[in-house]
């Protein structure tokens, strides 16, 4: 019997998790979470396709292989407001907005005016100390950035799972930022 091989790319889920699990050892991985925020913007403003969605990310993977073959997802539709167009981009605003101010706190302990803050930050509102790293080898903002862009990426990975339990598994790509922004980008460059 002919086993047909899965394509490299449906084992994206296996770097998302590695990309978590590896924050928790040196908080300085969280850099490479770049690479997720780039790339579905680079690949929908050069072809004005979501094949990042469809095809590589490992998050939506990792969501659906939780729900679907894990079976840990309620399988439920997700209520209609989280699919509104007023929550979606109401929630991308949100994002933005705190993504702005992870920024503005790095360039603060850049500039020498904040002390750095080792902390995650959950949910936008619990700070867990995350003092048990040595990030002595880096400049300050360096680690700053990496801590706050882990608690955007630990954030949003919650939010995904929270959904992916109580709705569809991937219920979180319905109101997840950077879907929201591809999307938008693939309807102005198709127009
Ligand atoms: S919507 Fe977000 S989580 Fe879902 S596949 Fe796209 S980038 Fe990944």
């Amino acid at each position: 019997m002919l086993i047909k091989k899965k394509p490299i790319y449906e084992y994206m889920w296996i770097v998302s998790s590695l990309y978590l699990i590896l924050g928790f050892f040196n908080i300085l991985f969280a850099w490479l979470g770049l690479i997720c925020f780039l790339v579905p913007l680079i690949i929908s403003l050069a072809g004005g396709e979501k094949a990042y969605c469809n095809k590589y990310c490992g998050r939506g993977q990792l969501l659906d292989f939780l729900g679907n073959k894990l079976k840990f997802s309620r399988n439920k539709s997700i209520p209609k407001f989280l699919r509104s167009k007023w929550f979606r981009y109401g929630f991308l605003s949100f994002f933005l907005t705190m993504f702005s101010l992870m920024l503005f706190n790095t360039y603060m302990v850049l500039q020498g005016e904040r002390n750095l803050r080792k902390a995650i930050t959950l949910l936008w509102t619990w700070r867990l100390p995350w003092n048990f790293v040595n990030t002595s080898m880096v400049s300050p903002w360096i680690a700053q950035f990496a801590f706050g862009f882990f608690s955007l990426m630990l954030t949003s990975t919650i939010l995904g799972i929270i959904t992916m339990l109580l709705y569809k598994p991937r219920s979180w790509c319905v109101y997840c930022p950077m879907g929201t922004m591809t999307q938008s980008i693939c309807k102005v460059k198709n127009k």
